[in-house]
Parts: structure tokens; sequence; C-alpha cells
């Protein structure tokens, strides 16, 4: 089977603008690869890269690989000297073929398989995530070679996607867990948490870092010296509502990474912040039909494709038609399955849409076309990898008549 990811465009193809999400572009490249798409813009994946590094000096990027996990991303990222994320087997085989060093890697899923925890150790990566007593012990016979991150929870009831809920240990249980691990001669190499991705402010974070650097000394004080702190993802961006700028988010957390002892080395795990921007979601209009009124426009992606966030993501994201300048209606946009809850917007102010006309979908590079699914065996949408003006990566739809 190709994998999903393969990269077989022949490079060094011309897009005009160079700016891929430009309506001239996009429609050029619709008509060139068809629908539906997942445009990739390289030079937005290093822009995020760069300022979220740039926000937060000193704090090393493992960029998380499950909101878009994608080979040519993670070369981008491999070539701005970020580092990786990683939860599964599936994961681990990404960065090998993409040919990053194990050491730059860490697996962070809390809860894992002795399949997962050997394949990440027979790839080279040492540093792995526990946050019970069971996990833990889990290590015994990996002692030798691998280490540990404690994940520790704290409740983040207003982000978008509360992620402390499922994981994490109570911070009481913190420097018990330590010494449960020593009196297996397991090695603690630092703490970790996620406060909820899409994070409604800094707070959570703020809070976090101060309880995590409160626990770091107390943990020293009782001989357990330590040397990582892991600030996990949870960096927003803008859907349709309005979010603080990355700079003004992280500038308490910067002030609260200051109250961090001494040599401990802080790591992040962004997602959604560097994947998000860095991709628009094309569909087309498949057909159309006046109900009670209002058009009901069938795309041929939605709530079960790229549109998936919609649901598991709680994503609202910005949609428009490529069709400008007419009167607009409420209309209905509408999936392609025939599962009538696969509704993408029930209330649109669209122009009158033609079969094929485009719609595009804004900031859709996180937990959407990773998430999605081929229901009803329609395709999920093909991934093109646009750089400076040309494509560099994708384009295939696996259902093209041949
Ligand atoms: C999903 C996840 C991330 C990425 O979170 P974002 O909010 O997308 O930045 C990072 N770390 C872990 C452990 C995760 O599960």
């Amino acid at each position: 089977m190709r994998h999903p990811d393969a990269c077989t465009a022949e490079p060094a193809e011309l897009v005009t603008p160079p700016d891929p999400f430009a309506p001239e572009a996009i429609k050029r490249l619709a008509a060139r690869y068809g629908s539906p798409l997942l445009i990739i813009d390289a030079e937005r994946i290093r822009a995020g890269y760069r300022r979220l590094a740039a926000a937060l000096p000193g704090v090393d990027l493992h960029y998380a690989l499950k909101p878009l996990p994608h080979g040519a991303v993670i070369e981008i990222l491999r070539d701005e000297g970020a580092f990786f994320d990683l939860a599964t087997n599936g994961e681990v085989e990404l960065v090998r073929r993409a040919g990053i060093a194990p050491a730059r890697c860490i697996q962070t899923h809390p809860i894992k398989r002795d399949s997962d925890i050997r394949t990440a150790l027979a790839f080279g990566v040492d540093t792995f995530v526990a946050d019970n007593p069971d996990e833990i012990r889990k290590f015994v016979k990996h002692r030798r070679r691998a280490s540990l991150l404690i994940r520790v929870a704290f409740r983040s009831p207003e982000a978008v996607c509360d992620l402390s809920r499922k994981f994490g240990c109570e911070p009481d249980a913190v420097l018990p867990l330590i010494e449960l691990a020593a009196s297996l001669g397991i090695r603690v190499r630092g703490l970790s948490f996620h406060v909820g991705s899409q994070a409604g402010g800094p707070a959570m974070h703020v809070e976090a870092i101060a309880a995590c650097a409160q626990l770091l000394r107390r943990a020293a004080a009782d001989g357990h010296a330590l040397g990582v702190l892991d600030i996990g993802g949870g960096f927003p961006v803008e859907y349709r509502q309005a979010v603080p700028s990355i700079e003004e988010f992280c500038a308490p957390l910067r002030a609260a990474l200051r109250g961090v002892p001494e040599g401990i080395r802080v790591i992040a795990e962004p997602g959604r912040f560097i994947a998000a921007p860095a991709a628009v979601a094309v569909a087309s209009v498949m057909g159309r039909a006046k109900r009670a009124g209002k058009w009901w426009y069938y795309l041929d992606d939605g709530l079960y494709g790229s549109y998936n966030g919609r649901m598991f993501d709680h994503a609202n994201y910005r949609i428009d038609s490529l069709r400008s300048g007419d009167e607009r209606h409420p209309s209905v946009l509408a999936g392609p399955t025939c599962d009538s809850i696969d509704v993408i917007d029930e209330d649109i102010q669209l122009p009158l849409l033609h079969a094929g006309d485009l719609i595009v979908g804004r900031t859709m590079g996180a937990y959407t076309w990773a998430s999605a699914t081929e229901f009803n065996l329609f395709p999920k949408a093909a991934v093109l990898v646009v750089d400076r003006g040309r494509v560099i990566c994708g384009g295939d739809h696996d259902d093209r008549p041949t």
C-alpha cells in the first residue's frame, strides 16, 4: 500500500501567485490537482515555528506530530532545527523516514503498549512519559535505556480540549511516583504537563509552570535532581474567535519560567500552533438543492473528512467560497456522505453557487486531515505541499479514474 503521505509529485511545478493561499493560486491548484485538497504552505510552517521559538527563547520545541502527521511537514521542521514529540509506532516510522535523529525525539503517550516502548527504544528514543504506578512498572525491564517524565494533571476547564482529564497524576502524587521509580531503578528525568489544546488564555500554563517549579525544588530537596520541564502544547490559533497573539500569550509564560530552578532544560510540545495556520482545505460543490427556501450545497469534503474537527476538535473554521461580488444568502454547506449529520454549516452567508465552485476553509492544518475518515469511501483530501511558489509534494487522489 502506498503510504498516505508519500511525496509523489514531480517537484518544481510553479504556482502563481506564489502565495498558495491567494484565491488565484487556490483556483489554479484545484484546476490542476482536483479536490478535495489540503494545501500546506511550507513557508507558513516555518513562520509559525520561528514565531513560537522567538516568543519562548531558550525553550526547545518538540513538534507534536498528532495534529498533522505528514512527512513533508516533519522535513520542513527538521531543517528548522525542531525537536519532535511522538506517541505511536506509526509516528516513530514517520520521523525515521524523515531522517530525524532519535535524540531529538521523545515518546509522550502516558499509556503505552510494550510494542510502543520497544519500537521507540529500537529507533533510539529514550525519553518516555508515565503518570501512574502500573505504567512506571512497565519500564523495569527497559530501565537500562529508558528514562521518564512524570506527567502532572492541571485541569483546564476553559481550554477547548481539556487534556488533563484523561491523563496526568495529581501534583501530590508526583513525589511518591518519583520514589517508586527510584526504588525500581528507573530514572526520572523530569516533569511534563499538557493543560489542554487551544488554551483559553495563558493562566493555566502559568499556574502549571509555577506548581512544577515547586515540585522540582521539592524533588531536589528529597535527593531527586531532575533536569527537564516539558510545558506541553495548547498554544491557541485564531479560528472565528479572536485569541491573544502568540507574543502576548507567551509573555506571562516567560515570566513564570524565570521561577524554574537553574539548570532545568525547558521544552514544549506545540502541534496546533504550527500546523493549523499552515493549511487550507479546498472542496468543490458536487451539487445543490433548494430545501425549505434555502440553498443546500453538497461538497466533496465534509464532517467525515477534513471538517471532522467541527465535531472532534470543536473548531469553528472560517469558510468562504471563491465566488465573489454577488449578493449573499443564508445557505447550508453539507458534506458528501449519505449521513444526515454530515453538515458543515447550517447557516452560512454565501453567494449563489454552482456545481464545481470552490469552498475554502482557512486555518485547517491541525486535527483535520489527521483525523479524517473515508466513510462511504469518499477519499480523504489529497495533500499538496507548496514551498515558495513550487509544489514540492503530493496531489494524488486515490480514486481518480486511471
Ligand atoms: C496533542 C498533544 C500535543 C499537541 O497539542 P496542541 O494543543 O496541538 O499544541 C502535545 N503533547 C501531547 C502529549 C499531546 O497529546
